[in-house]
């Protein structure tokens, strides 16, 4: 006998559909601090040019606000200690944020402190993370530089924006609740290396090489972008992919209406859009104004045609 489909639980899958309808596309208008010590330019690329829609299932969204949630108890922990931490500028009332590249780099700190048992009169950046057991027991072994790059390339470059010179690293395991607290020195070079790296990114018309040409890398297999990357996969339509758009100091401009671009016009995109060529997996074997004509792998030509577009 067939097996009889699982009831369904009307409460919990709204409670999940909420929590996918809040979040929107998930594109970030900058360059993320959180994500610039990825191994993979080239992913940084796509990420910066909104090249793969990122969807989540309410489940795991709903994993992301438990990371947020336990930010106020552990800045609670630490003023159990006698610390003085501030979550918020107080003379802005908002997050600590740091900018760079013209707007289009930057992040939000969890929070600063001072007064901590470690090194009383010296400010910290504090970071705070949570981590599955596996990850947590190989944060403890090594350390947060060897065992969460990225994590530690986020904190260089908070150092660096701010002037800090000082990291605090709080990690929460979440199977256990265990604590893991690390100072982290700032080196300067690094972070130059990292706001270099940063500026490429923004600066690219065109995407950076592969981490690896093999789409069974491990990294490829966990990136967000492989479909694209690898699988020939079409690329999002937005201002960002269109092969008109650049970033310039403090926003978006349109080459091809000669425009600036807000986040909306940039997500609505137009009717001239053209694919960054390097988007499609084809060669280019012929253009005009407002269309590309590609060879694609199988000989057939496919044509990237904008000219009956309404421009916005
Ligand atoms: S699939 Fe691999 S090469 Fe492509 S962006 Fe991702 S990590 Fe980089
Ligand atoms: S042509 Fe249209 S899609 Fe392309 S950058 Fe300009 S407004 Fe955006």
């Amino acid at each position: 006998m067939a097996a009889l489909p699982n009831p369904p639980k009307p409460t919990l899958s709204a409670i999940y559909a909420a929590y996918e309808a809040e979040r929107g596309d998930g594109f970030r208008d900058h360059l993320g601090a959180s994500l610039i010590g990825k191994s993979c330019e080239r992913a940084l690329w796509y990420d910066f040019r909104w090249a793969t829609l990122q969807q989540f299932s309410g489940r795991i969204l709903r994993l992301f606000e438990t990371g947020n949630l336990e930010e106020a108890r552990l800045v609670r922990n630490l003023r159990m200690t006698g610390a003085t931490v501030l979550e918020v500028d107080p003379e802005t009332g908002r997050q600590w944020r740091v900018e760079a590249h013209g707007g289009h780099f930057g992040g939000s700190l969890d929070a600063v402190a001072i007064g901590l048992r470690e090194a009383p009169k010296t400010w910290h950046v504090v970071e705070f993370k949570t981590h599955s057991a596996k990850s947590f027991r190989d944060l403890g072994a090594k350390g947060v530089a060897v065992s969460k790059p990225q994590h530690w390339a986020q904190m260089q470059i908070y150092m660096h924006l701010t002037g800090l010179d000082r990291a605090l690293y709080v990690a929460v395991c979440k199977d256990t609740d265990a604590l893991h607290v690390e100072r982290v020195h700032a080196d300067r070079a690094a972070a130059e290396r990292l706001l270099d790296r940063a500026r490429r990114v923004i600066e690219a018309k065109r995407p950076p090489s592969r981490i690896s040409e093999d789409p069974t890398w491990w990294e490829c297999r966990f990136c967000d972008h492989r479909a694209v990357c690898h699988d020939g996969a079409a690329a999002e339509s937005n201002c960002r992919t269109c092969l008109h758009s650049t970033a310039l100091e403090g926003g978006w401009h349109c080459g091809r209406l000669d425009r600036m671009l807000d986040g909306a016009a940039q997500r609505a995109g137009c009717g001239k859009h053209l694919f960054v060529p390097d988007l499609v997996p084809g060669e280019v074997v012929d253009a005009g104004e407002d269309h590309v004509v590609y060879r694609m792998p199988d000989g057939t030509q496919w044509v990237n045609d904008a000219r009956g577009g309404a421009p916005c």
